[in-house]
């Protein structure tokens, strides 16, 4: 199919996953297309410092995400932001994607990488003191807790073994649980209630979270007595579960109990042609450099599917 608005691939998100994917593929001259909903950058704008993205030893999340772009562009890779896709069909050769303001685009083959996010607390002070003190990656943000005293919520198995990993850099771990026991394997809790840096207050809720330019403190309820009791604190590591952004992909591609999409070791999905990467996949570990990874294999993986594709229809045409 030739037409201004058909691409040889479209990307669905760009964030560090569908940047990289971007970049793979334009540099393999595939003509690409990257679509996002909102701010291209993802997940990495929102961050204040990244200090683990190798090669590169402090940048802000802001910083990384506009030389990410530039170098996606610089190989004649489309991005457009702020733009939302209305409708979107995957099946057949061809997949489909009608924006909100009627455009339609077309594709051999589609990368969704949506990302997700944190499960949110919702409670008051939560939106204003994210980032500045309150933070839901503990690989990402621990050590600025060096020697400072935080609280962690939650109770599953994330919670725990982050609590414990906490306890490096910070002096004391309070976790704050709604139940009186755990969600989590058994070894879990022992490792948890077996370090003498972590203290439990169990049965309880976080109330607000109270700081103007920083966290102090955070009111916490006893779920029993109705108390609401102040609480001092540096930080407060938030793991209640995680929400990927594929709602719009409902009955459209196999996703698992939790929303993630299913792929395999190539990062294909259950649809030929529809391959998945980042923080949306079905899989352990979020971060940058594991989205970027993810990315990197759709996209070779997509290239080599774009191949083979050719090959067979040029068989069929010499038949
Ligand atoms: C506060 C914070 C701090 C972090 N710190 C670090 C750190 O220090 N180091 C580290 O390695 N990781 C860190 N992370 C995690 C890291 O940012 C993520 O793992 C990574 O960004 C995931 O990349 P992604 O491309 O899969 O998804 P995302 O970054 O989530 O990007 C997905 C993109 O898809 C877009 N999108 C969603 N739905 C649609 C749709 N339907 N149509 C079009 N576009 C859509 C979104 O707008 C978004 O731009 C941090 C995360 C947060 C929130």
């Amino acid at each position: 199919m030739t037409s201004n608005n058909h691409y040889d691939a479209i990307v669905l998100g760009a964030g560090p996953a569908g940047l990289t994917a971007g970049l793979y593929l334009s540099r393999a001259k595939l003509k690409t297309l990257i679509l996002d909903e909102g701010t291209v950058g993802g997940q990495m704008v929102l961050t204040h410092e990244i200090a683990n993205y190798p090669g590169v030893e402090s940048i802000s999340g802001y910083q990384l995400a506009s030389i990410m772009k530039k170098q996606v562009k610089s190989f004649g890779c489309e991005i457009k932001g702020n733009t939302a896709v209305k409708y979107i069909s995957l099946t057949g050769e061809t997949k489909i994607l009608e924006l909100s303001d009627g455009t339609v685009f077309t594709s051999d083959t589609v990368v969704l990488s949506p990302g997700g996010k944190s499960r949110a607390l919702g409670v008051p002070g939560e939106d204003n003191l994210k980032g500045k003190g309150i933070s839901y990656c503990a690989t990402c943000d621990g050590d600025f807790f060096t020697d400072k005293e935080i609280v962690v919520v939650g109770g599953g198995n994330s919670a725990l073994e982050e609590a414990v990993s906490l306890t490096k850099y910070a002096n004391r771990v309070t976790i704050v649980h709604q139940f009186d026991h755990f969600q989590a394997f058994e070894h879990a809790i022992e490792e948890a209630r077996n370090n003498s840096k972590i203290d439990f207050i169990m049965k309880s809720e976080i109330a607000s979270f109270n700081g103007n330019e920083n966290l102090q403190s955070v009111d916490i309820k006893n779920l029993d007595t109705g108390v609401v009791s102040n609480f001092k604190t540096d930080g407060t590591f938030i793991f209640i579960g995680y929400v990927p952004n594929t709602e719009f992909l409902k009955k459209k591609i196999e996703l698992n109990q939790w929303g993630e999409i299913v792929v395999g070791s190539d990062m294909s999905t259950s649809i030929e042609g529809v391959y998945a990467a980042g923080d949306s996949i079905a899989k352990r570990f979020r971060q940058v450099t594991t989205a970027v990874a993810d990315g990197t294999i759709a996209a070779l993986a997509l290239s080599n599917y774009l191949n083979e594709l050719k090959i067979k229809h040029k068989q069929l045409i010499t038949v």
